[in-house]
């Protein structure tokens, strides 16, 4: 399909949404100006339609859900632990391997704990693809939405995010994705639905096994 141009003509017309969506809000404001219209809107606002200038940095654009900027580990707000289990997925997917991580290790048996003890992002060298999101089977790692991570100093250590820099809360996982957290919520109930009804059959499978067990045993006086 793509070869048709169809992608282009996609991108034109959201092109040209906007383009007409400019001069809509131009009249919404210049009746505004003429008292026909209660329109809170000064000309040129983030909150407009269509291609505005804004107070940069005194306003900022709300950035649509699936914006893709250098990814954040996500933290169960319920424990305060990451969701990240060290599995070494996204390492494995990332393209430009930016990822780096240790496991913990359990300081008797030295065996691996499914937790990071580690866990870099080079934000010089991601190029914001998403795909450790998208691999996660956990859940545990997110695209975000903040985008000012200009270096003020040393370039190849501030930009070098260790685990205390990547951890957020899943209440701004929430807040930046919110469609992304209620398709979790829900897949999370119904996760819990099948554990609960799994459970339910087991336990009323056991309860048959036991009762013909006792059935099939001979009573006591029949001795
Ligand atoms: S963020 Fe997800 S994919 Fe990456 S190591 Fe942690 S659990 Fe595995
Ligand atoms: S967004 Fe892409 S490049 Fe950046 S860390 Fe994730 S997989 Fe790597």
């Amino acid at each position: 399909m793509s070869l048709l141009g169809t992608g282009i003509l996609k991108g034109l017309g959201v092109t040209l949404k906007h383009f007409v969506a400019t001069y809509v809000e131009d009249f919404k404001y210049i009746g505004k100006k003429a008292g026909l219209e209660p329109r809170p809107l000064r000309r040129q606002n983030p909150a407009n339609h269509g291609m505005v200038t804004i107070e940069y940095p005194k306003e900022r654009i709300v950035m649509p859900e699936n914006f893709r900027y250098i990814p954040f580990l996500v933290k169960d707000s319920a424990t305060g632990e990451d969701k990240c289990t060290s599995c070494g997925i996204c390492p494995k997917v990332c393209p430009p391997q930016c990822i780096w991580i240790v496991r913990t290790e359990d300081p008797v048996t030295k065996r691996p704990v499914p937790a990071p003890k580690e866990f870099n992002i080079d934000a010089t060298v991601c190029m914001n693809c998403g795909f450790c999101a998208e691999f996660c089977p956990f859940d545990a790692i997110k695209m975000d939405h903040e985008y000012e991570i200009a270096s003020t100093g040393n370039r190849t250590r501030e930009l070098l995010f260790d685990k205390e820099h990547l951890s957020k809360m899943d209440t701004y996982h929430a807040s930046i994705h919110p469609l992304d957290w209620a398709r979790e919520v829900e897949e999370k109930k119904a996760e819990a639905a099948r554990k609960k009804a799994a459970a339910e059959a087991k336990a009323a499978a056991d309860a048959r096994k036991a009762a013909a067990a006792a059935a099939a045993k001979p009573p006591a006086d029949a001795k």
